[in-house]
């Protein structure tokens, strides 16, 4: 039996091309960023485009100067990776496994930036954060602490929340890049899934206070530290009071710590200022990858 295509009006058909059409000028460029050595292969990855998604892992390996036929279906065998695998396909551990043995085959790979990101209280850094967080390019670091969670909270994604206990435990086993105390509490970014993150070639983002910022500048001295600043100091006051639910001695303590908090501006290697998220983090996103170049 002969199968019949669907029948597609000549208008679905045409933008159908075009899309086509599209995909593959992306793909097409992509793979001469490859072969420029303008991107990595963990770059193209990340890209979250629908065209990019769809590329085979073995044609981005194909591309990639010096990898050549051999080398390039080894790795994916060593990898465990189907050669036929698309982008969109591949798992975390996957993702780990193909890094390794790019290393172990002297095939040059990046690994994400670390990112800092710190500001004064109510400046908007956690609405930065939540609009990169489905960003395939960025890892939110998930930090511990001792502070108890606040209704729509949910641990393991926006804190591993602990008892002091566990958090001594955790700094005398040496798990933490950096911690520091905070309004009462201890808050610390664990290392080893920053350093997992970025072995996979993400950029991991924190989203600390100052005191752990300068913690990770002298741990980590390839970190870019990201201050974020409000558009005036009258603005900062009008969002940190709009909260309202403060009473006056509190609401005098934010703004003094927020004070305190603005002039460690000079210390980071960049300052944002939001004026809006979307553009903050789209800057954020280009900062980390000209970190890399
Ligand atoms: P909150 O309790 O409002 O979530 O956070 C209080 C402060 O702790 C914020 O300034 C936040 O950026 C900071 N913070 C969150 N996680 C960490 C961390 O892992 N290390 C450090 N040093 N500060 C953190």
């Amino acid at each position: 039996m002969v199968n019949t295509p669907p029948k597609l009006s000549k208008e679905a058909l045409a933008s159908a091309g075009a899309k086509a059409v599209a995909a593959r000028r992306d793909r097409a460029e992509i793979k001469q960023a490859l072969a420029n050595e303008e991107l990595s292969i963990f770059d193209v990855i990340n890209d979250g485009r629908e065209s990019i998604q769809r590329m085979k892992i073995r044609e981005l390996l194909d591309a990639a100067p010096g990898v050549g036929e051999r080398r390039a279906f080894t790795i994916m065998e060593k990898a465990g990776i189907s050669q036929s695998r698309r982008i969109a396909g591949l798992g975390a551990h996957q993702l780990k496994k193909l890094r390794e043995e790019m290393i172990l085959n002297k095939v040059p790979v990046n690994q994400g930036a670390l990112i800092v990101m710190s500001g004064p209280g109510g400046v908007g850094k956690s609405t930065i954060t939540a609009h990169l967080r489905s960003h395939p390019a960025i890892l939110i670091s998930v930090s511990a602490t001792t502070r108890e969670p606040r209704e729509n909270e949910i641990d393991g994604r926006d804190y591993h929340f602990m008892t002091d206990e566990k958090f001594d435990q955790l700094i005398a086993q040496n798990e933490f890049l950096e911690w520091a105390e905070f309004a009462g509490s201890r808050y610390g970014t664990l290392r080893k899934s920053v350093e997992d993150g970025r072995a996979a070639g993400k950029h991991v983002l924190l989203e600390i206070e100052i005191a752990g910022a300068r913690q990770i500048r002298k741990a980590e001295p390839d970190a870019l530290l990201i201050f974020i600043s409000p558009p005036s100091w009258d603005d900062l006051v009008e969002r940190l009071t709009a909260r309202g639910t403060d009473s006056p001695e509190r609401r005098a303590a934010r703004l003094a710590l927020a004070e305190e908090e603005m002039a460690c501006a000079g210390e980071f290697d960049e300052v944002l200022v939001n004026h809006r998220v979307e553009d903050v983090a789209s800057r954020l996103l280009s900062l980390a990858t000209s970190r890399l170049k």
